[in-house]
């Protein structure tokens, strides 16, 4: 059943970029910098779900750093000379020698959340926030897919929503959270997600049990948290490997994050990608800090030595059923190696089980029937971020995260924002300069062509 909806912008823009998370931020300062000549595009605009700015907020956990270094910024390796760079940020807040004091690469998240807000209030006007995009379809002109129509939610369900029009699409809509199976989030049980803001509803304010389901950085960061908010509070950390293992950020490892690495991987036959992923998997998933995991122990043996053990790590370890009761959580918790079943009352249970990339084809709706898609159903994309469509499509959809599969292990990361944004920028400027580029894929003959 096709919705009524209200045309506030009746302009096919260049592009119209959904989500507004650090990815389509930086491609809006690519936009914002870009210089006649160098590709420039004529209109853009941003829409986004939430009421204004916010990178993970939910995980703005006071001590919580970043895992990349600063000057993998919006824009450095694409502009080391950009107004946007964390240093200009830092320039205008008047703490630049400070933090150069500091002899630290990786600056704490809430900071680095400061600067992506700076930011974006320096391109407010590219973006409309509250606008939660909920359709996609394709606009047909002689027998050609000429451009898109967006239809974004404002405001509450009943109310129509609005349409956008745009000849290239961005999408930049980031992960969604994980649940295992038959878990639902309520009052008592929170994905890591949202942490900080569920802790300020709780009741009762002093809890005396959180549980904690994961082992990796999210985990650890809750573990970490919510040990130290509540010293009358006994904290279990339930995951199924043995410890906490570290994350590789040893220098030739992190270079899979590189730009080069994403050229390789594209490349590389489906085997080597394998491969690639799972060697250098540790330097991402899964994986906690080394001074946090140091932490963590550092607690647990300070615990046993007063003999009041309050962080209790229950390792080799499955949740087996989740029940909710007048007060709280009931938790069943087994042994992997002697089956022996542990019964937990808490007061919270916090899933830290990750997250998954949104499914571009689950956004398109009826726009994701002229998408392409590999044996295992997964979209086609090219070289340069561009998903693959028959070829009576004139209007492109760009991707900025979920193209793991295609180019690699930094897709979802800010490694490569700021590279992936002036690409992505050149590959739709050259498109609309020269037509006949639409006709013909790119990259014809790269890994998952179509025969
Ligand atoms: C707690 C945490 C810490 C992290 N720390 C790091 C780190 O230190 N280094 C690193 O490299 N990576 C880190 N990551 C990975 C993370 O994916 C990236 O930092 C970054 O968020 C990716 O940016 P993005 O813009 O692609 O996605 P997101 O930041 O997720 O932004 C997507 C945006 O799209 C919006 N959106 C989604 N759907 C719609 C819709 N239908 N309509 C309108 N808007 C929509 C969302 O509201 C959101 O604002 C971290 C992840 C988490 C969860």
């Amino acid at each position: 059943m096709s919705r009524s909806t209200r045309s506030d912008d009746p302009q096919v823009h260049d592009l119209l970029g959904i989500g507004f998370g650090p990815s389509n931020l930086a491609l809006a300062i690519a936009i914002r910098e870009a210089t006649a000549g160098s590709g420039r595009i004529d209109s853009a605009v941003f829409l986004e779900r939430q009421p204004s700015f916010g990178w993970h907020r939910g995980m703005l956990l006071d001590d919580a750093t970043m895992q990349v270094s600063f000057l993998k910024d919006l824009v450095t390796l694409r502009n080391p000379a950009s107004g946007f760079s964390f240093l200009c940020y830092l320039q205008s807040r008047g703490r630049l020698i400070d933090f150069i004091n500091h002899k630290n690469l990786f600056p704490s998240r809430v900071e680095f959340h400061d600067y992506l807000e700076w930011a974006a209030a320096q391109v407010d006007d590219l973006v409309r926030y509250g606008h939660d995009v909920v359709d996609v379809r394709p606009v047909w002109r002689d027998g050609e897919l000429d451009h898109f129509e967006v239809l974004a939610q404002v405001g509450p369900c009943s109310a129509a929503p609005v349409s956008y029009r745009a000849r290239n699409l961005v999408l930049g809509v980031g992960l969604r959270p994980y649940l295992p199976d038959g878990i639902t989030l309520d009052t008592r049980v929170w994905h890591s997600r949202d942490l900080l803001p569920n802790l300020r509803g709780l009741v009762p304010s002093e809890p005396s049990r959180f549980v904690v389901v994961g082992a990796g950085q999210s985990a650890a960061e809750a573990v970490d948290h919510l040990h130290r908010e509540f010293p009358a509070a006994e904290v279990c950390a339930v995951f199924s490997r043995y410890g906490y293992s570290p994350a590789d950020d040893s220098s030739f490892a992190n270079r899979i994050f590189d730009p080069a690495a994403v050229q390789e991987y594209f490349t590389a036959p489906p085997e080597v990608k394998e491969m690639m992923l799972s060697y250098h998997g540790n330097t991402n998933y899964s994986v906690v800090d080394q001074e946090l995991i140091d932490e963590l122990y550092r607690r647990v043996y300070q615990e046993k030595v007063r003999g009041i053990e309050r962080l209790r790590i229950l390792n080799l370890s499955r949740l087996v059923e989740t029940v909710r009761t007048p007060e709280g959580v009931r938790m069943v918790v087994e042994s992997l190696v002697s089956n022996e079943k542990t019964v937990l009352d808490a007061d919270v249970v916090v899933f830290a089980t990750g997250y998954r990339p949104v499914d571009p084809f689950d956004l398109l709706g009826e726009a994701a029937e002229v998408c392409l898609r590999d044996d295992a159903g997964r979209a086609l994309v090219d070289r340069d971020y561009r998903l693959r469509t028959r070829p009576e499509v004139r209007a492109g959809i760009y991707l900025q995260g979920g193209t793991e599969h295609s180019h690699g292990i930094s897709s979802s990361l800010l490694s490569n924002t700021a590279v992936r944004a002036a690409e992505i920028l050149g590959a739709i400027c050259a498109r609309s300069a020269d037509p006949a580029l639409d006709r013909e894929p790119e990259y014809a003959g790269a890994p998952g062509s179509p025969a």
